[in-house]
């Protein structure tokens, strides 16, 4: 299974002859149809310029974006396509939905003839409901638009309610519709599972152009196959979400290992240990062991205040080292004397590098709103709009010592620019209903390889992508069990081999709720049927 990496710039982007003068006034006609055929409330812009993504792999220009004003807007938007396939009074083929763009190999874009839909138009609901309001413990969800972000969900909820989702994603400039078509994963997955584990109910146009409510109960088909699937049977407009309450405050951890062994058991035991016993963040990372200022000993100290003392470092450490990270939520007002108490506890028997240990105490809200710092120092000298040729695995417990062996001690071993987050998950914390694929038994590692490159700097994106499938081809010569999360293929048999024995129902699936392949089609999974 060797995946298909983009080009650098799409053929999608080739130069077109230049039209004629009576070709452009045909071609204005058939949009003022289109218009009128759509009937929309939002506004429909032809002139939109080539859209990208976060990945900045890609580009490609769809005959027009669409700023929807509600849900009916995307009904009318996909009956238009299915009924200009009908009369052939236009040439519509797809439908996009964008959620904030950040896929890495164009899975939210279109082709030429396909319309863009930008979910974050759609007005933002985001309303809390009290299943019982008499009974102070009843259970409290969050109802919230597909396109609207995590960060304002967080927000909303945390300040007006004091309540939060269980499972988040590291970043939470994501839009709810994108992370769960995917997964949804972070630190809080070992115990909630990701964020299709944690949804009850959707609200749905699927691609017949029809709005239908689901759950566990209803429609449930629907409901299994739109979390993790890709875009491919509807475009969620609304999701239900579990609440609870908030912590004020975290303790976060990140604790030094040299040998790989060490630090998957230490990790391993605590994802396993009950909840009562254990952190409510477990998430990990490989950096080098060097002093380069990026990849290197610096990457890890939570403050400018703290140092990394090398000479902790055993002689025997190879070219990597790693880092356990741990959070531990707190409220206003507990005992800090406590808060150690609780921590020293926990941490009493791992076996990290003693005194290369780092602690910081910050609100819940500045812990998951941690990446968005990042974001604005990496907007700021150019890293953040340069191309991201990430890559991001799921690789069984069989197989990790030897992935660490091969890819980070050797093929990474002077860095990548950026993280490199591995940490393990329970496959029993996910739903194996959804259209989520995973390697075989209970524990299996998340490993993402998140590059960022100063422009003009550091090896081209080319070298890059060829890295990528370096390690792809490195995984799949030694039979590695493994996924790709956030996949991109392009053929047929790669799809094949990605689903493995749920091929057949998620083919199933899109047979019965988008049977012409309008949907997503930058997952390139399916064609468009007439
Ligand atoms: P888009 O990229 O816009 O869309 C992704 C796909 O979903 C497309 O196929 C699109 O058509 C479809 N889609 C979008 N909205 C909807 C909808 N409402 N209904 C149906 N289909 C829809 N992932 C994690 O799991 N954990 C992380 O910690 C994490 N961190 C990230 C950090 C950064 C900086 C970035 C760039 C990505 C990260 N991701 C992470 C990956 C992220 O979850 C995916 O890229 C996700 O698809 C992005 O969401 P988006 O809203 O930008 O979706």
């Amino acid at each position: 299974m060797i995946a298909y990496l983009e080009q650098f710039v799409s053929e999608t982007t080739t130069e077109s002859e230049p039209k004629l003068e009576e070709e452009e006034e045909e071609e204005d006609e058939n949009k003022i149809l289109l218009c009128k055929q759509i009937e929309l409330q939002g506004s429909i812009d032809f002139h939109c310029g080539a859209c990208k993504d976060f990945g900045g792999l890609n580009q490609s220009k769809p005959l027009a974006v669409i700023k929807p004003v509600g849900t009916e807007d995307l009904v009318r938007v996909i009956r238009s396509v299915i009924s200009s396939s009908a009369s052939s009074s236009s040439n519509l083929t797809t439908v996009a939905a964008r959620g904030n763009g950040h896929s890495i190999n164009g899975q939210a874009m279109t082709d030429e003839n396909g319309l863009v839909i930008l979910m974050r138009e759609i007005n933002g609901q985001i309303d809390i409901i009290r299943r019982n309001h008499s009974c102070s413990n009843g259970d409290v969800f969050v109802d919230v638009g597909g396109g609207v972000l995590w960060e304002d969900v967080l927000l909303h909820c945390y300040y007006t309610s004091g309540l939060a989702p269980r499972s988040w994603t590291d970043y939470l400039g994501l839009t709810v519709g994108g992370t769960l078509s995917n997964a949804g994963i972070s630190g809080q997955a070992f115990r909630y599972g990701p964020q299709t584990s944690n949804v009850t109910e959707l609200e749905v146009v699927t691609g017949k152009g029809e709005i239908v409510t689901c759950s566990e109960n209803q429609n449930s088909e629907l409901f299994h196959g739109v979390l993790g699937g890709l875009g491919q049977f509807g475009i969620i407009t609304r999701a239900r979400i579990p609440l609870q309450p908030a912590p004020h405050m975290v303790r976060w951890i990140r604790m030094v290992y040299s040998e790989f062994d060490e630090f998957t058991n230490d990790a391993e035991l605590l994802v396993n240990r009950a909840e009562c016993d254990s952190f409510d963040y477990i998430e990990g990372f490989v950096f080098v062991n060097s002093d380069d200022p990026v990849n290197g000993w610096s990457s890890v100290p939570l403050g400018s205040n703290q140092l990394f003392d090398r000479s902790r470092i055993p002689k025997s450490a190879g070219p990597v080292l790693y880092c356990l990270e741990v959070a531990l939520h707190y409220r206003n007002g507990d005992d800090l004397d406590t808060v150690d108490k609780v921590v020293s506890k926990m941490i009493g028997r791992l076996r990290f590098i003693r005194n290369l240990k780092f602690e910081s105490d910050l609100s819940y809200v500045e812990f998951l709103l941690r990446v968005k710092e990042q974001e604005e120092e990496a907007k700021a000298n150019g890293i953040w709009d340069n191309p991201h040729p990430w890559l991001n695995l799921l690789v069984a417990k069989k197989d990790i010592a030897d992935f660490d062996g091969l890819v980070f001690k050797k093929i990474l071993k002077d860095g990548i620019g950026g993280p490199m987050l591995i940490y393990p998950l329970l496959k029993s914390k996910w739903d194996t209903r959804t259209s989520v694929v995973l390697p075989e038994g209970e524990i299996f590692y998340l490993v993402a390889l998140l590059r960022f490159q100063l422009p003009m700097v550091g090896p081209s994106v080319q070298d890059l992508i060829t890295q990528n499938q370096e390690i792809l081809q490195c995984c799949t010569k030694r039979g590695f069990d493994f996924k790709l999360y956030l996949p991109h293929y392009r053929s047929d048999d790669q799809w094949k081999s990605h689903f493995g024995k749920q091929w057949s129902r998620f083919v199933e699936r899109k047979t019965k709720f988008d049977p012409m392949a309008i949907l997503a089609p930058g997952q390139k999974i399916f064609s468009r049927n007439n």
